[in-house]
């Protein structure tokens, strides 16, 4: 069970327990897209020893109200590799913040999805639910065209 409690209290009130597990890459792997705040394009590009230009032209998808990483073909994402991800210390908000994202600490229902794929979830200690609403609100911060109402 991802709570880690027997408790009838509801786990979102009493908090969650996460710890990232050491060697997994689970949510790298999930389908879907990584999107990128403008600084979080500044920092990758900064980390990998490319020009913003450069490193957008070739690992960036642009539209008017969003950035996100191209996908190679047969794989989720270009920096994913066997040690696990190649920009770490730059990765994306979405990636630094998961599982902490509002659509996911708002809903016992997701986070209990969420914690299938995601082994981390229900381990460690306990993270209050205000201290999580207050990692999730970076990511509308990072991505206003996303989570705008
Ligand atoms: S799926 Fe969970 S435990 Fe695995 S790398 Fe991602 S956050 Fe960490
Ligand atoms: S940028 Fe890094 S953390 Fe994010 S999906 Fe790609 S490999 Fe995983």
């Amino acid at each position: 069970m991802p709570w880690g409690s027997a408790s009838q209290e509801d786990p979102l009130r009493a908090g969650l327990r996460f710890t990232c597990q050491s060697g997994c890459t689970n949510c790298c792997q999930v389908q879907g897209f990584v999107y990128l705040s403008e600084q979080d394009l500044v920092n990758a590009a900064r980390h990998t020893g490319m020009s913003k230009r450069a490193f957008e032209a070739r690992y960036v998808y642009r539209t008017r109200n969003f950035l996100r990483l191209r996908k190679p073909r047969g794989s989720q994402c270009h920096f994913l590799n066997e040690q696990g991800c190649a920009i770490h210390p730059a990765k994306p908000t979405q990636c630094r913040l998961f599982p902490f994202w509002p659509e996911l600490v708002e809903s016992r229902k997701e986070w209990n999805l969420t914690a299938k794929h995601c082994p981390g979830i229900g381990q460690g200690p306990l993270i209050q639910i205000g201290s999580a609403l207050e990692t999730a609100s970076e990511m509308r911060q990072a991505y206003p065209a996303i989570y705008e109402e």
